[in-house]
């Protein structure tokens, strides 16, 4: 089952416009099961964590005070599939081009302030369940 899970993150500008309940109106919807969630805060040197990925990329620096700038929801998602079937349910990285009815395209402010994290392999989902979840937080 563990392939079957996703992370997502609701981002600070979407939680504070409160679209948390829309997304997950939505998330539901598509068919997946939450499996944990919390809100939570990033701190600065938790988000240069979870991005190192893209450390040395020109947006990293904005993509940490981004991330670190206010409250989230932090969830893992279990579909068949889930990586890919929730990465089709968020749409393209920048929300003017992320197609109709996308979590981005309708939730999302702009490239950076996309609304939502999706986990892009099952490797990354289970390294970032486990960034923000143990086994015993997960039902
Ligand atoms: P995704 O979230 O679709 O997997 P990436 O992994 O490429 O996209 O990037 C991680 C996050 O970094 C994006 O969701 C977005 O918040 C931010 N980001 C990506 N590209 C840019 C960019 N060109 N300018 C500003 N922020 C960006
Ligand atoms: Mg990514």
């Amino acid at each position: 089952m563990s392939a079957n899970i996703t992370l997502t993150m609701i981002k600070p500008t979407a939680f504070k416009n409160n679209c948390t309940g829309k997304i997950l109106y939505k998330i539901t919807e598509a068919g997946f099961r939450v499996v944990a969630m919390k809100v939570t805060k990033l701190s600065k040197e938790e988000a240069m964590k979870f991005y190192e990925v893209h450390a040395g990329r020109p947006f990293y620096g904005e993509l940490v005070d981004f991330m670190s700038s206010g409250p989230i929801v932090a969830a893992i998602l279990e579909k068949e599939n889930a990586v890919e079937a929730y990465r089709e349910l968020i749409g393209a990285t920048n929300p003017a081009e992320a197609a109709e009815g996308t979590i981005r395209k309708e939730c999302g402010t702009n490239i950076g302030e996309n609304a939502v994290h999706g986990s892009d392999s099952d490797e990354n989902a289970a390294i970032e369940a486990s960034f923000f979840f143990s086994q015993t937080e997960r039902f």
